[in-house]
């Protein structure tokens, strides 16, 4: 069909696997170490927080293929497969001769990609005897995803949720509790290290490591009690591949491949699961897609950061990481896309930024909200905060093939809809927010002392 908009897989065209990059890699990620012995951590030790088959996945070198559980099937038949969409009028306004496609993972009941991994990071839960499971949320996408999974498969959930995001979103956390969680704000004086934090500063306004602590506290002291991790672990990317592989057969429907693939960068799941199926084509197939993540100038770990073992939250409960980071300790400014209010990159990517397979762009909040703006009033939708980024990302390169006259395919990942942020748009358009920046100080005052890979 001449002008086709949408381009939809039936559900029984849906992968039925999961694509593991790790295995394809020439050089694989340096492992997880633990913090006192400073060794490779095992799945075994790695399970004391996560659910064993996670474990399993983390660190899964071997294996290209995962077997997705034909529980977790029926349960993505429920949103999935989501549309592969060109944006034609979005070209128009852009006056480019790119074509421009999306991914949209907006169209869920919880309106992010988060739910593709909280579904079988429950179900695995359920399976092993788990009874809770508990988690940190920052923007609040991953707790509401967590708290319908958990529901789905029948467990209890506890949501720490990032305190200032809280408070810019409120909605979100009425649809976790909606969904049956128990939702405190972080730091809260419910847990040791929320305790600490609050006593060296009591406004602290939270942050997604802050959260973390708190949740792997209580995973940790509650029997029966799991963690699930939103973003920057390997199985929460590995998961998130079901995105990719669809818009894979999607672009064959289209008869196009794309040039360039784009997504927002928190820790990296939106974006490793819509670019690795493309990326093993580049690996093995000898395609030369040009991947690029797009990250907030606030917290710029791709563009800026150094690569040291680093651990994923502020108290230092998770092993230590080989990643890109800004330091654990480090307060990204108070930008409204909270999901990328996040300190370091996950293991895969950063591995695979050394091997220069893709690389970071940093966009400022304005031009974040600009292009979000833009998108709306082109395409109808209105994204995320987190996923301006990468449609300014997309604008950047669609600009440069009007100004070079090149054709090029760009597709984007549209990680979820902004119909919980609209507070944000309104300062926008109020014209009440900032770009915020970081000195090179501050990063070499965060990251010093921080264990060498
Ligand atoms: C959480 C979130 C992100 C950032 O997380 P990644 O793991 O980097 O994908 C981006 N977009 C939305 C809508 C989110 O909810």
């Amino acid at each position: 069909m001449k002008n086709q908009k949408k381009f939809i897989l039936e559900e029984s065209r849906i992968p039925t696997h999961w694509y593991n990059i790790q295995a394809d890699m020439k050089n694989k990620p340096l492992p997880p170490l633990n913090p006192e012995t400073k060794q490779p951590m095992t799945a075994e030790e790695l399970s004391r927080v996560f659910a064993a088959e996670c474990s399993r996945q983390e660190l899964d070198t071997q294996n290209r293929w995962i077997d997705i559980p034909e529980e977790v099937m029926e349960k993505y038949r429920y949103y999935r497969s989501t549309p592969l969409v060109r944006a034609y009028a979005l070209e128009k306004a852009l006056d480019t001769p790119a074509h421009i496609y999306f991914k949209n993972e907006s169209v869920n009941p919880l309106g992010s990609h988060k739910i593709n991994s909280a579904l079988p990071q429950c179900y695995y839960c359920k399976q092993e005897g788990t009874t809770n499971v508990t988690t940190e949320t920052g923007a609040g996408q991953w707790g509401a995803a967590l708290s319908y999974a958990a529901k789905v498969f029948g467990l209890e959930a506890a949501v720490y949720q990032v305190k200032i995001t809280m408070q810019q979103k409120p909605y979100r956390s009425s649809i976790m509790r909606t969904f049956g969680a128990a939702v405190t704000g972080s730091p809260s004086m419910s847990t040791r290290a929320g305790k600490n934090i609050l006593t060296l500063d009591p406004t602290h306004p939270g942050s997604l490591g802050t959260a973390i602590s708190e949740a792997v506290e209580l995973a940790t002291i509650t029997p029966g009690c799991k963690y699930a991790l939103g973003s920057v672990l390997s199985h929460v990317t590995l998961h998130q591949t079901i995105i990719g592989l669809e818009a894979e057969k999607q672009m064959e429907m289209a008869g196009e491949y794309p040039d360039i693939v784009i997504a927002c960068f928190g820790g990296g799941s939106n974006f490793g699961g819509i670019a690795f199926p493309f990326m093993r084509h580049n690996i093995n197939d000898g395609r030369n897609t040009e991947f690029i993540a797009a990250e907030p100038a606030s917290c710029p770990k791709l563009t800026r950061g150094v690569f040291r073992y680093d651990f994923g939250d502020e108290a230092g409960y998770t092993p230590l990481l080989p990643m890109f980071t800004l330091g654990h300790g480090f307060k990204p400014a108070n930008i409204h896309a909270g999901g990328l209010r996040y300190h370091g990159a996950g293991t895969i990517v950063s591995q695979l930024i050394k091997d220069k397979m893709m690389h970071g762009t940093d966009i400022p909040q304005l031009e974040s909200f600009d292009a979000g703006i833009l998108f709306a009033r082109t395409e109808g939708i209105i994204p995320a905060p987190e996923s301006c980024h990468a449609i300014a990302a997309t604008i950047r390169e669609a600009k440069k093939c009007r100004e070079e006259g090149k054709r090029k395919t760009i597709l984007f990942n549209l990680s979820g809809h902004g119909l919980i942020d609209m507070p944000s748009y309104d300062r926008y358009i109020d014209g009440d927010l900032q770009n915020y920046t970081i000195s090179d100080e501050e990063i070499i005052r965060n990251t010093e002392g921080l264990y060498k890979a």
